[in-house]
């Protein structure tokens, strides 16, 4: 079976919007650094930082603040706004019984980008977005094409629409490696959660 390019079908979604509404999930700002200079010409976005995997809560807090810092210095067409649905690790804890060997990659993953999907697609539907999508694609570690799945099932089941990516491409890790540098971003060496500190 011939592989989906994300990234042809969000060009051309591209090509055809200007100026609609995007609640963009965010795990960091390292990540989000490539995705918002990208996107911020064709949207107006509102990041959700909403990441309970991430262990602990101080490292939460950091990783929040760099993306606050990271919004008010990043030139944009549009204002960037962010929103925050709060510290809630108990819901990570739940997904992830049973998976906690599992190594990175694997099943508890999958249920780490729905538990952060399913809270953009259920803010989104609230508050009137036009689109919800997630920085997540952006990581060579993470795979594109069950974050694009769940994010369509999703897009079904709360009525928005789910904008596909896979932002590794085109160069999208490598521009946010340099982005983080400009800005001096704090770069966490572990992807969130305890088990992949250990
Ligand atoms: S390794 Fe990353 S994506 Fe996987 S469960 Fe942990 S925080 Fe979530």
């Amino acid at each position: 079976m011939n592989k989906i390019n994300y990234q042809k079908q969000l060009e051309k979604i591209l090509n055809e919007i200007d100026g609609q509404n995007l609640l963009l999930h965010s795990c960091c700002a390292p990540c989000s650094s490539y995705v918002l200079s990208y996107l911020s010409d064709y949207f107006k976005i509102t990041v959700l930082y909403y990441n309970p995997n991430i262990s602990d809560e101080s490292e939460y807090n950091k990783r929040k603040s760099e993306q606050i810092r990271l919004i008010s210095e990043l030139p944009s067409k549009y204002p960037i706004e962010i929103i925050d649905r709060g510290y809630e690790p108990e819901k990570f804890f739940e997904i992830s019984k049973g998976l906690e060997d599992v190594p990175e990659g694997g099943e508890r993953c999958f249920g780490c980008y729905r538990l952060r999907l399913e809270k953009a697609a259920e803010a989104a539907k609230e508050l009137g977005f036009d689109w919800f999508c997630t920085t997540l694609s952006i990581s060579p570690l993470k795979n594109a094409e069950k974050i694009n799945e769940i994010g369509n099932e999703l897009a079904e089941k709360y009525g928005v629409k789910f904008l596909p990516s896979d932002f590794k491409k085109k160069e999208g890790f490598k521009r946010s490696i340099e982005l983080s540098k400009k800005y001096d971003l704090y770069r966490q060496n572990y992807c969130g959660c305890v088990y992949s500190k250990k």
